[in-house]
């Protein structure tokens, strides 16, 4: 499988290349060439999700030797899930909650990053990579952690994330901040998600500063879903959820379903579309916005305009203005039009907009749920189902519950269900018409009873854990913290 950048199709690379690179020089993501065929459904019905994994993954990175592919996914899908099935299909409310929260961040970046360490270094000792790599992340939340958490004291790496000051909650604040390992730093930077992500792309795309990086002796990689290492595994629990309903008797076997995504930067949607691609019979995609719904005019009008102001909403990882990952996505409809993408993306960094209209409607569905949706959500999946979902998810529910009234559209769904509710007690907590302590640890408590459930030892021993990290830095100074953080390790 070779992978080529969206914005030049001549710029080739294999799937260790692409995973250190994390983005291409020209500034285009990877995508693989094609995708593979999935085997028959009865044939994958009785995989772990272990298994499953190997599977999948192999059919992408088929340059990896076998024994590190399986040395990654025990690695990944073991122990840092409590040994137990990493996700879990839980019906409420006639829909099926893909739950993607159990791992040790109690976000659904936690799949993905928990194995993104082990392909990364494979790569760079398969390779013989002497630098170290410098990981740069840029974080509306939940990235950050599940970052820190999964490269933390990985050998021959550093990861750095900066996250917007103010644009998290107190909980992914902390979850940070006290971070432990080595080569593990944490900066704030005055401004929101999508400054932050753009910074760390200018990083990326410049040449001068790559190259004073490499005579210190490091590259740079990303662990952002711009890097391909996390979206292919991500493949894996949309394919696994749907064997689950087979499994459970909820679906016959090629009976098509819908899928609805709450969605940021496009990433975790675009790997149920390349499920769908590898042939698992999905139908509707439906991509759900909180109030910055940039994709749901987009997938409207066809033009996609960032020019607007960023809000904060009660969902922070999905307050995002430029969903990187749609540049993928228009690449594989389009039929790998490089030229066009190019151009595309150029407008959007100039002018703040483009305008693309051929995309089918019957493929993916886009709408938003504002602040109130979300919280009579929460409310009305508690009351009558006894049921916590957090922010992210429920913006996923509303939308979707908008969907059933306006089409009809009986099949069944799955709804990737993003976060622990834990994760965001204050909006749970007063969705419940309850009102909100001052003690971010008084809140979830409360969380905690109305789940009936004990807290997570993750999120418990926050509140004792010393806080390590306190850098804060301007747009402008984001390379040179990095240079500096650097030498501090050194
Ligand atoms: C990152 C995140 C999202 C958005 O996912 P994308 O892949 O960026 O679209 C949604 N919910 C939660 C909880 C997240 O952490």
């Amino acid at each position: 499988m070779r992978y080529y950048s969206t914005r030049n199709k001549d710029n080739v690379v294999s799937s260790m290349e692409a995973i250190i690179k994390g983005i291409a020089e020209d500034g285009g993501l990877f995508v693989p060439e094609g995708f593979p065929a999935l085997p028959r459904l009865e044939e994958m019905l009785n995989l772990s999700y272990k298994e499953l994994a190997k599977l999948i993954l192999g059919m992408y990175f088929d340059d990896y030797p076998e024994e590190d592919l399986e040395g990654a996914v025990n690695g990944a899908y073991g122990d840092k899930f409590g040994n137990r099935e990493p996700v879990r299909l839980v019906e409420k409310g006639g829909v099926h909650f893909l739950e993607l929260f159990l791992g040790p961040t109690l976000a659904f970046k936690d799949m993905a990053l928990t194995i993104l360490p082990y392909l990364m270094r494979s790569a760079l000792l398969n390779k013989g990579i002497r630098e170290e790599v410098v990981v740069l992340a840029a974080t509306s939340g939940d990235t950050g952690k599940a970052a820190l958490e999964g490269f933390s004291d990985v050998p021959g790496v550093n990861v750095l994330v900066f996250y917007p000051k103010g644009g998290v909650s107190q909980l992914q604040r902390l979850q940070m901040i006290t971070q432990k390992g080595q080569n593990t730093h944490v900066v704030a930077i005055e401004g929101n998600f999508d400054d932050a992500q753009k910074g760390v792309k200018d990083i990326f795309g410049d040449q001068a500063y790559n190259k004073k990086l490499k005579e210190e002796g490091y590259v740079l990689s990303s662990a952002n879903s711009i890097n391909i290492g996390r979206l292919i595994p991500q493949i894996v629990y949309y394919v696994y959820g749907y064997l689950d309903l087979l499994r459970n008797n909820s679906i016959e076997a090629g009976q098509e379903i819908n899928i609805v995504v709450p969605t940021g930067n496009f990433g975790n949607i675009l790997a149920a579309y390349y499920a769908k691609m590898m042939g698992l019979p999905v139908d509707r995609l439906i991509c759900s916005s909180n109030d910055n719904k940039v994709l749901t005019d987009f997938f409207e009008t066809g033009t996609y305009d960032r020019r607007r102001d960023l809000l904060l909403t009660s969902s922070p990882s999905m307050d995002i203005l430029v969903s990187s990952n749609l540049e993928r996505f228009l690449f594989h409809i389009s039929g790998n039009d490089d030229t066009s993408l190019r151009e595309m993306m150029e407008d959007l960094s100039k002018e703040g907009y483009f305008t693309w209209s051929d995309f089918s409607r019957e493929e993916i569905y886009g709408e938003f749920a504002d602040e109130n949706d979300v919280s009579l959500s929460i409310r009305d999946l508690y009351r009558e189902e006894d049921y916590v979902m957090d922010p992210h998810t429920a913006v996923g529910y509303g939308v979707y519950r908008k969907y059933l009234k306006e089409t009809g559209d009986q099949k069944p769904a799955i709804i990737a269900s993003t976060a622990s509710p834990f994760k965001f007690p204050e909006k749970v907590i007063s969705s419940m018409g309850k009102d909100v302590p001052q003690d971010l640890f008084k809140g979830i408590e409360m969380v905690a009873e109305s789940m009936k459930m004990e807290i997570p030892t993750q999120v418990r021993e926050l509140e004792s854990l010393p806080v390590l990290h306190d850098n804060i830095c301007k747009k402008e100074e984001m390379r040179d913290i990095v240079l500096k953080l650097l030498q501090e390790v050194k």
